[in-house]
């Protein structure tokens, strides 16, 4: 069993993330995993989306919506850091929000669960992007998800074009999984509502 993100996070020194290959590339499969979530998944995740560090999400396509950090440790405790897919939804915390009801569906999403290089890559952070088109941002919303499967590791990347490219081919990949019925039942699991936790002060 490789550690868990936690585990590695006690070590202090990690090593640091394989390079990402062309062999890579060319070998990854647009489907993975078994046709039913097995132990650990799935995984419940909840919390307020917070703030990152504004690290390219948007500007490579892909805005990732940021976990704050004692939400992560129901994932961080049983897997290893790496790329991820399941479901999400943004719950709005009060009846007057900018989101339309298409965006507070249960939607699917690809989530990363890696070192924050802001930290000198000593802090977890788990960031979801959603497969949707938002109108607008959702800071400060409720933010809950299912993860339901592993697609592949954390990778170092030499091009900016090759990082892209993965984040596509993930995307790709977690669609094609989430297709499969026993996947697809979790979309209406009850860990998903329409109505917030979070307490609006
Ligand atoms: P930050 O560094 O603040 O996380 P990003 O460029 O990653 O900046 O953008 C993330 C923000 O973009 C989210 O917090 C959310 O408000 C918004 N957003 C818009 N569309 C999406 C989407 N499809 N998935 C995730 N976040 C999105
Ligand atoms: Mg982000």
């Amino acid at each position: 069993m490789p550690p868990t993100a936690a585990e590695e996070a006690e070590k202090g020194d990690r090593p640091a993330a394989a390079f990402r290959t062309d062999e890579f590339r060319t070998g990854r499969s647009q489907i993975v995993g078994p046709d039913t979530p097995e132990s650990p998944f799935p995984i419940a995740l909840a919390g307020q989306v917070q703030k990152g560090f504004g690290r390219g999400g948007k500007d490579l396509g892909c805005p990732t919506a940021n976990l704050p950090d004692e939400s992560i440790t129901p994932i961080s405790s049983v897997a290893k850091t790496g790329v991820y897919y399941g479901y999400a939804q943004v719950i709005p915390l009060e009846d007057n929000t900018d989101l339309r009801q298409e965006d507070i569906q249960v939607l699917p999403m690809v989530m990363s669960l890696g070192w924050n290089p802001f930290y000198k890559n000593k802090c977890l952070t788990a960031e979801i992007h959603v497969m949707h088109d938002f109108k607008t941002d959702f800071y400060g919303f409720e933010m809950r998800a299912l993860v339901l499967g592993y697609i592949r590791p954390e990778l170092d990347y030499t091009s900016r074009e090759a990082l892209i490219e993965d984040i596509e081919v993930d995307k790709r990949v977690a669609l094609n999984c989430l297709e499969r019925p026993r996947y697809q039942a979790y979309a209406n699991d009850p860990h998903f509502s329409l109505r917030s936790r979070l307490v609006v002060l």
